[in-house]
């Protein structure tokens, strides 16, 4: 295996030691012992549509944590599964690991497979998807074979990836694949499935509307979205409000901020990934306030609000703004994510949903803790927010497809003991201020 060395200007040490400080905070205090992990597509997989698109985020997830990486595309995948690309991404997101493609597997402690077999018995995670479906388990089982009916796979690979990557997450701290029972997640009906079969599918061919959205928030979550909107098809275009700049903290949990975006302003850097991946964007880098303040022109240009700000207070701040409909996801202190989809007089709101007594951030933080040199983090899991992210460009390809109504709108997706997915409606709290709010009222805010 060999070593990677690098070019970029970044203080080695001090950038191991503190990302060491800050995997141990959600960990309860102990640092798990490195693991080398190998990532390998088992035939018929190697051709399947979105094959490349999920071992991108499988890669970009596993580095956030895992060191040690080895991909293993045998010399007959190698036109179908770009290596290059995967071991580019994995070292621009951690430059001082272990990182390498083979032809063969070597040996290693945990096993990621495509598919449903192969792989050392308790050592290996197996995930694989169809359509909207995603799949992941601790156990091998046959019959997890891709079929090619399916037009749009990347929803399913996306999701199938962060599920893997969340299972490695938990092998990593547990040592153990015990509690990764088979788990199948229906992203298209969000709920979830008992087989591929249970998964619900678009039954037409998708058309996506381009859409004007306004992300409040571009930290995990947000960059999260914003990364996998180019990877589902989004159009359109989006404003990103962020006032706080990429700390080292924040790359462990996000697909977008690398060592390279240090101290940059996180408005600006999730504006370049967007532009760069061919979706229209501004950046400004300052609070919802202020931006409520110099910008009113553009607070009625957007037809989805996307509140992700860590803060109650901004979530509330938006919703007594009369907003159009809003879709969010925050990660939690327990291994697990919440997502809620708002349309106005059909939903519950944001108030509705957290209630003002909720008055803590939404991330996953015992509590603040004080980094060695008395720089004050939280900690964070970063299988949540990649999922908790693409929980929020799902309920968007939805509106941009016509289909926002479809599926509950809130969702908890555990992590922890086993994999769960718990969905219900919410509707309105008939006392909930949003209630004063008139559909006359709404349409002349937004149709004046
Ligand atoms: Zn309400």
């Amino acid at each position: 295996m060999s070593s990677t060395s690098s070019d970029l200007d970044l203080p080695s040490n001090e950038f191991y030691r503190r990302r060491s400080d800050r995997t141990r905070m959600c960990l309860d205090g102990s640092l798990p012992k490195e693991i080398h992990c190998v990532i390998a597509v088992t035939e018929p997989w190697a051709s399947v549509r979105g094959v490349q698109a999920g071992l991108e985020t499988l890669c970009n997830l596993l580095a956030r944590f895992c060191n040690h990486v080895t991909v293993v595309i045998p010399r007959v995948q190698s036109k179908v599964v770009a290596g290059e690309i995967l071991v580019d991404r994995m070292r621009a997101v951690d430059p001082y690991g272990t990182i390498c493609v083979v032809e063969a597997a070597p040996e290693a402690d945990l096993y990621i497979h495509l598919g449903g077999e192969g792989g050392p018995q308790g050592r290996t995670i197996y995930w694989a998807y169809q359509g909207w479906g995603a799949y992941v388990s601790g156990f091998p089982a046959e019959g997890i074979v891709p079929t090619g009916e399916f037009a749009d796979h990347s929803v399913g690979a996306e999701m199938a990836a962060c599920l893997a990557g969340a299972a490695a997450f938990n092998f990593w701290v547990a040592r153990s694949l015990n509690s990764i029972r088979p788990f199948y997640l229906d992203s298209y009906a969000l709920r979830e499935a008992s087989s591929f079969a249970g998964c619900a599918q678009p039954t037409e061919p998708i058309s996506i509307r381009p859409l004007d959205v306004l992300m409040v928030g571009g930290g995990s979550v947000g960059s999260a979205t914003a990364y996998f909107l180019p990877r589902l098809g989004f159009k359109g275009r989006i404003d990103v409000v962020d006032a706080d700049v990429v700390k080292v903290e924040n790359m462990d949990r996000s697909p977008i901020f690398d060592p390279i975006h240090d101290k940059l302003p996180k408005a600006n850097v999730v504006r370049d990934y967007l532009v760069n991946n061919g979706i229209g964007a501004s950046g400004y880098h300052m609070t919802w306030n202020e931006f409520v303040s110099r910008h009113r022109d553009l607070l009625r240009r957007h037809s989805v609000w996307l509140p992700l700000a860590n803060e109650q207070g901004v979530r509330r701040a938006m919703q007594a703004n009369i907003p159009p409909i809003s879709i969010q996801a925050s990660t939690g202190k327990n291994w697990n994510v919440q997502y809620g989809r708002h349309i106005p007089f059909v939903d519950d709101c944001q108030i509705d949903r957290f209630p003002a007594t909720e008055s803590a951030p939404t991330v996953c933080a015992t509590g603040p803790v004080v980094v060695t040199d008395g720089h004050v983090a939280d900690a964070a899991l970063p299988f949540a927010s990649f999922t908790a992210g693409l929980f929020v460009a799902i309920g968007l390809k939805k509106v941009a497809m016509g289909i926002q109504e479809f599926g509950e709108n809130a969702a908890f997706l555990s992590f922890k003991p086993s994999f769960s997915l718990l969905t219900q409606p919410r509707r309105p709290n008939p006392t909930c201020m949003c209630q004063n709010l008139t559909s006359a009222i709404w349409k002349s805010v937004w149709r004046p």
